[in-house]
This record gives structure tokens, sequence and C-alpha cells, in this order.
């Protein structure tokens, strides 16, 4: 599950925009939606090939309005993740309003409490442009409920990709 904290991690702009639009269905405007962003397992590649919604795995995932990840949806992830071989890279969440910020909850909450974790957010529940990170919060876990902001210049921790 470790990958080199200096690589970026690359999601093809087709790929995302099928997460955005998955996430704002499910989000219908009056929810937090969420998805784990997937890569190959064996070797060091940190291109996004698959994501999975959190409410595939656990669908009472959003009953409460905002995310509630339940251990039936992890379990389901580690096994969605070896039948295919793959790894979670990064996970998404949609936010209302137009605020990327973490939330409290979401510092304290590390859907994969790994150091180097990438978390990303997208504001007004996923109605945002799909072929740009512009709006996206990316939070990188540093451990100890500590993150930091990821966004900007050359210190990108995630870039969208042709393929
Ligand atoms: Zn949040």
């Amino acid at each position: 599950m470790v990958y080199s904290a200096h690589s970026s991690i690359r999601i093809p702009f087709a790929l995302w925009g099928r997460a955005i639009f998955h996430l704002r269905r499910r989000s219908a405007g009056k929810r937090e939606s969420g998805a784990f962003l997937l890569g190959p397992k064996n070797g060091n590649s940190t291109r996004v090939t698959a994501f999975i919604c959190y409410d595939d795995l656990d669908p009472a995932a959003y009953e409460s309005g905002t995310i509630a990840f339940h251990a039936r949806g992890y379990a389901a992830l580690w096994r969605h993740c070896e039948q295919r071989q793959l790894r979670v890279l990064a996970d998404v969440h949609t936010h209302p309003g137009g605020s990327a910020q973490q939330s409290w909850t979401d510092q304290k909450n590390p859907m994969l409490p790994t150091v180097g974790h990438t978390a990303l957010i997208v504001p007004h529940f996923a109605h945002t442009p799909w072929w740009s990170l512009k709006n996206v919060g990316i939070y990188e876990y540093l451990g100890n409920f500590q993150w930091r902001a990821r966004s900007c210049g050359c210190m990108r921790r995630v870039r969208l990709s042709l393929w």
C-alpha cells in the first residue's frame, strides 16, 4: 500500500468524468457521496484505472446524509481489490456548497489511515467541471489526524491525464 510521496496520482480525464457523473447522481443535490480511486496492485504505477462508489460497497453509507462507511464496506473493498488486483490510490467525496475544505470529521476520519494517503473533496455535490481539478480540494494524510493541502503548482499531488 506504500507508494512514493513524491509521485503524483494520475487520473485519466474520461475516468474522472465518469466518477464525477456517478458522484453527482448519487449525491442527488442533497447528500454527500464518495468513491475510492483504484490503481494496479503490482508495480509502482500511480495511474487510476478504476473507481468504486462507497454505496456499492456499503449500501448504508449515505443514510445519515453525511458519509458513514462501515466495517462491511471495508471488507467489500478489500475483496473487490483482491479480485481485480487493485489497490486504493485515493478517495474522493462531495460536499454541499462551494467549499472543498476538509471538515473536522474528514480530518478525524481518514478513509485509509495510511501516511501518504490522498483525499479529494469535490464541492457543489459534484456539480463541477469534470475536466478540471481547479475547485477540488486535495489533501495528503500525514498521520496522527494531520493533513497537508496539496492543490497548487508544481507540488501537485493529483493531476488529470489524457489516458
Ligand atoms: Zn467531507
